[in-house]
């Protein structure tokens, strides 16, 4: 898969959106020779680089690519960061490539040198998290998202892969640069602020301090969580499996960004796109939802939303068992008592990540549109506080849940709770 490096690109440089070009057609065997280039940066992260590269001119055949770009440098801050993610990032996308029937932009060739992935371009496809808050329905988003996280997780696990290929394979994925990232900004910093970098709305201060700050039981939960994430080299996972790391259209679902792979826990990748489908729900739910208005494409969308929270929990269940009839041959791990022990497991432990998830999304640095778009302050106030006590039933409770309605009833409560309540902490 690596490219030969020679000449200029020797040694590694950033590259300019010019020079992103030239590589294009210099580097690539993608374009002709004597083809018409433009580009542009498209990036919308705060940690790479990416360009899109395509051709002009009436006779072109309008082809186009992307470059996406590492260096060791963060985009945003300057600190350094381990460059060897975006060699992660291309290995976990050529193993999607070949695992999850095409749910991945096909990598064309991955460069060493300039870190750099030229990769199928999804222009035509949608940044899921906008498509959510637009209220656009995705009739496939179950079905791919389960198949993706069950052929990647279940095919790479020590109960469908080779154990030694599979201890090699770790080797490979071991990142613990971008571990190091989730293990504080998910797990430790939203319960205890110990950098000071959470960021919170001024008015559900005294809301935070006591749910999140003050909750020692918690805490507890928090941590063994964490310890999962650190220590269960269980599968290859994704490790951002977010809505902004999902492109779609009507008929088409596609995972990128994976620099964060490496072999975790199977209950990271489901709890947190689980996690990341209660922001367009509690928005259209409590800040665009308004009966009287008869918002019905919003209704539409409400019921659309929350049948794919029980239909993601279903058909991963489904899915997980049969792949697991097929490709399963150890024969212990084959006995259909540890099939459904190690099922209950991962759901169990994915509706933990799910809340912690929610929550850091929340308090943390790291905001999400869906929440930080809500200009009334009221209303914002509101569904931050729904989330976080949703969240915190998934943390602490989530152990009795069954299927994807106990999440919807949980996320009921909360809203009675709040609304109960009147929004109020105890120290207003
Ligand atoms: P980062 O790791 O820096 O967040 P991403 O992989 O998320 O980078 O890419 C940043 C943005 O670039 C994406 O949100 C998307 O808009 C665009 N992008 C990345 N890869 C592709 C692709 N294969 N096709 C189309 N757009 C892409
Ligand atoms: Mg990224």
């Amino acid at each position: 898969m690596a490219g030969t490096a020679k000449g200029k690109y020797e040694v590694h440089f950033r590259l300019t959106l010019e020079e992103a070009i030239e590589y294009a057609k210099e580097e690539l065997d993608f374009f002709s020779k004597d083809s018409k280039l433009k580009g542009e940066e498209i990036g919308d992260g705060n940690i790479n680089y990416v360009y899109r590269v395509w051709e002009t001119g009436k006779d072109s055949e309008g082809k186009s690519i992307i470059l996406k770009q590492g260096d060791s440098l963060l985009r945003s801050s300057g600190r350094p960061l381990d460059i060897r993610r975006t060699e992660i990032e291309a290995k976990a996308l050529l193993g999607y490539d070949k695992r999850s029937l095409g749910l991945s932009p096909k990598v064309y060739r991955f460069d060493p040198m300039m870190s750099v992935i030229a990769m199928e371009d999804l222009y035509h496809h949608q940044n899921l998290r906008k498509g959510l808050l637009e209220a656009k329905v995705y009739p496939l988003l179950a079905d791919d998202i389960t198949t993706f996280i069950v052929r990647n997780t279940l095919l790479t696990s020590d109960l469908a892969m080779d154990p030694k290929d599979k201890k090699k394979s770790q080797k490979e994925f071991i990142n613990p640069d971008m571990c190091d990232i989730t293990e504080d900004l998910v797990f430790t910093e939203p319960y205890t602020d110990y950098k000071g970098r959470n960021v919170i709305l001024q008015e559900n201060c005294g809301f935070v301090e006591k749910e999140l700050y003050k909750d020692r039981e918690l805490h507890l939960e928090a941590a063994k969580l964490k310890e999962i994430f650190m220590n269960r080299a269980e599968a290859l996972i994704h490790g951002d499996l977010h809505t902004g790391s999902i492109f779609v259209t009507d008929d088409s679902t596609r995972i990128l960004d994976a620099e964060f792979a490496f072999y975790g826990p199977i209950a990271y990748d489901l709890g947190n796109f689980l996690g990341n489908l209660f922001f367009p729900l509690a928005y259209h739910r409590l800040v665009n939802v308004d009966a009287e208005k008869g918002l019905t494409r919003e209704m539409d969308f409400l019921v659309w939303l929350e049948q794919t929270i029980v239909s993601v929990v279903e058909r991963f269940v489904h899915k997980w068992k049969q792949l697991y009839q097929n490709r399963v041959t150890d024969p212990l791990y084959s006995k259909k008592d540890y099939r459904d022990w190690y099922l209950d497991r991962i759901l169990r432990e994915s509706i933990g990540m799910a809340g912690l998830e929610i929550i850091r999304r929340i308090v943390g640095d790291a905001k999400v549109e869906d929440i930080e778009n809500i200009k009334d302050r009221e209303k914002r106030m509101k569904v931050e506080r729904v989330l976080i006590l949703t969240a915190k039933d998934f943390i602490k409770d989530g152990q009795g849940f069954k299927d994807g309605r106990d999440l919807m009833e949980c996320f009921e409560k909360a809203i009675y709770d709040v609304e109960k309540g009147d929004g109020k902490d105890d120290e207003e």
